[in-house]
């Protein structure tokens, strides 16, 4: 009993004189301080952090669990997109930067990217297609090279080490994964195939950093988990930004996709199957074998590379199709105007990773946190909410009670888009800079757009940075109408000098799921496990949080960002996920709040 205390005494001290030496700043902020400690404490192997956007969770968890990293453990961080890696080398960055100054080790963070990423081949009119058929669509002579200089080497993990410590000697203050993959493609071009190398690298890197297919799709982690000989056992895992993972739909296809393929490759058991569920009503399990799926690929890489060698740029419809069957086997398909596959059981999602030593989950959009454990089946994890107080001073919440503000589909109608329309353009007048305003649909931000007379609209298929960079070149304030799903919500940054350039987002109508028949029979589905009304909640409030928070989170991107979250819909008070938001009566309550609020900041 007495040794078992002073090991824990020891652990304790060992971690935070580690801590003290990592940590990239002065001091740590009270909401820091609570992360580090949770990490510390961490006994359950799962632990979920609900920390804001800038309240500094990445440095905190960084350092956290390089503090009680032990000598053979193994790191894995997975993001949801390749642009979220820059946080974590920015402040790796800062840590070897110290270490450099003090003599001690640096770490080396290996990003596992896709050859789309590092082929040196690639370029912005192949991009596409490589994508989808990877190396087969070149006559590549840099893989001979590689296995040349293996053998030559002699030395499998020779090459491994000096992959490992190219990236390790770049990691440094400012530095992002642009950069890192610049120095594999253009500073190891003697070692053959930079995807190659650096797939070697993975084998004993103490430190690899991916993205969500390598979570979710099963084949890929089984490719990543044997590239690392991974011990899960011994490997502490990181979901960043989890709540994208508490969804049942993993993925949609149109019937249109399904017409294209098969005007590219005519008719083929997988089409033929799709074609004939094309509009049936019911939860439908696809009597399908991995062959089946393999063969269709491989009619589309064959058209797609014949495709290409007649000069075309086209990508392969067919090899959409199979790619969207990949998790088939976990999944039901429903089939009402489109094709979309749910997971029988959404709780699974976690399961391969259950086995890890840690399992941390990070978001700035957890809240509330028991409803997101319960549906992603880890509902015995350990759970920390934190609130940034400078965050909490930067930014003021408004939330609305006014019976007209409400996007309900039985209410939508003209005079209340007009009403909505109204409202807003009160409160543009007082915003002192560029406004995100987020719709529910593509539909509605047409109609938004119009009304607000803005010519700033993000499109359906529209190239994105076209539109974000006329806002950037904007001489006065902007409103930008985008829908709540589309490609500025899920993550793309106004910012310039690293400080966010949108100084308000209004959420004109909570972004519900539409319903749908689908909608109806996987609720059904789920209520076997979750009840009839937590399944009901998990699948329309619950997205509608995470569909929310996603969209607020574009105006504050660092704790010194300063601006205003507008909540137009009167639904929001019964959904508590706003602790610090105040309610108002009306559009003038409102102008009020935000006058008094942008002059508290000199910014009106
Ligand atoms: S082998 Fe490497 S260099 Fe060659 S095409 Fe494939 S990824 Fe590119």
């Amino acid at each position: 009993m007495n040794s078992e205390s002073n090991q824990g005494q020891d652990d304790f001290v060992n971690f935070w004189s580690k801590l003290n030496d990592i940590f990239p700043y002065l001091n740590y902020r009270k909401e820091q301080f609570s992360i580090i400690t949770a990490i510390q404490k961490a006994s359950h192997n799962i632990l979920l952090i609900d920390a804001e956007t800038g309240s500094g969770k990445t440095a905190a968890v960084l350092s956290a669990i390089l503090s009680r990293k032990e000598k053979d453990e193994r790191i894995l961080i997975f993001t949801k997109m390749l642009g979220q890696m820059d946080a974590w080398f920015r402040e790796l960055g800062l840590i070897n930067d110290y270490n450099r100054k003090v003599g001690q080790n640096i770490y080396s963070l290996v990003p596992m990217v896709g050859k789309t990423n590092i082929c040196p081949l690639v370029t912005k009119f192949t991009k596409k297609q490589f994508s989808q058929i990877g190396c087969s669509l070149f006559d590549c002579t840099h893989i001979k090279k590689f296995h040349f200089m293996q053998n030559e080497s002699g030395d499998f993990y020779a090459l491994s080490r000096r992959v490992r410590s190219s990236i390790a000697d770049n990691i440094k203050t400012g530095v992002g994964l642009a950069e890192i993959l610049w120095m594999l493609e253009n500073k190891l071009e003697n070692l053959g195939c930079p995807y190659l190398a650096l797939k070697t690298a993975l084998k004993d890197a103490d430190m690899v950093i991916t993205t969500y297919p390598f979570l979710l799709n099963t084949k890929l982690r089984e490719i990543l988990f044997e590239n690392m000989n991974i011990d899960l056992a011994n490997t502490t895992i990181i979901i960043d930004e989890a709540h994208n993972l508490a969804k049942g739909n993993i993925g949609n296809l149109s019937y249109k996709i399904l017409y294209r393929a098969i005007n590219e490759i005519g008719s083929h058991k997988v089409l033929n199957l799709l074609q004939n569920l094309r509009g049936q009503e019911g939860l439908h399990s696809l009597d399908l074998e991995d062959k089946d799926i393999q063969d269709l690929n491989n009619c589309g890489r064959q058209y797609l590379l014949k495709r290409f060698n007649q000069g075309s740029k086209e990508i392969g419809n067919t090899i959409k199709v199979s790619e969207f069957l990949q998790n088939h086997d976990l999944c039901y398909l429903t089939s009402d105007k489109k094709y979309t596959l749910y997971l029988k059981d959404p709780r699974i999602i976690l399961n391969p990773m259950k086995l890890a030593k840690h399992l941390i989950l990070l978001s700035g959009t957890f809240r509330p946190l028991k409803h997101f454990a319960s549906f992603l089946g880890v509902t015995n994890a350990k759970k920390i909410s934190v609130l940034s107080e400078k965050i909490g001073k930067n930014r003021i919440i408004l939330t609305s009670n006014d019976s007209q503000l409400t996007m309900r589909y039985s209410e939508r109608s003209r005079e209340r888009f007009l009403y909505y329309c109204d409202t807003i353009s009160q409160l543009l007048k007082v915003i002192p800079g560029h406004t995100l305003v987020f719709t529910p649909n593509y539909e509605l931000a047409s109609v938004f757009a119009n009304l607000l007379k803005t010519r700033y609209e993000e499109r359906p298929n529209q190239p994105i940075t076209k539109l974000i960079n006329e806002v950037k070149r904007s001489k006065t304030k902007a409103a930008i109408v985008a829908p709540a799903r589309g490609k500025i919500s899920e993550g793309i940054e106004i910012v310039q000098n690293e400080k966010s350039l949108i100084s308000a987002v209004i959420i004109a109508g909570l972004p519900y799921p539409p319903p749908s028949r689908s909608l109806k029979e996987i609720i059904k589905e789920y209520s076997k496990f979750w009840g009839g009304e937590q399944a009901a909640n998990y699948m329309n409030y619950l997205q509608a949080v995470v569909t929310m928070r996603q969209c607020l989170g574009r105006m504050i991107r660092s704790e010194n960002d300063v601006g205003a979250w507008i909540i137009l819909d009167n639904r929001i008070p019964y959904m508590n996920v706003f602790p610090r938001a105040i309610e108002c009566k009306n559009s003038a309550k409102m102008i009020d709040r935000l006058n008094f609020f942008f002059k508290e900041h000199n910014l009106s």
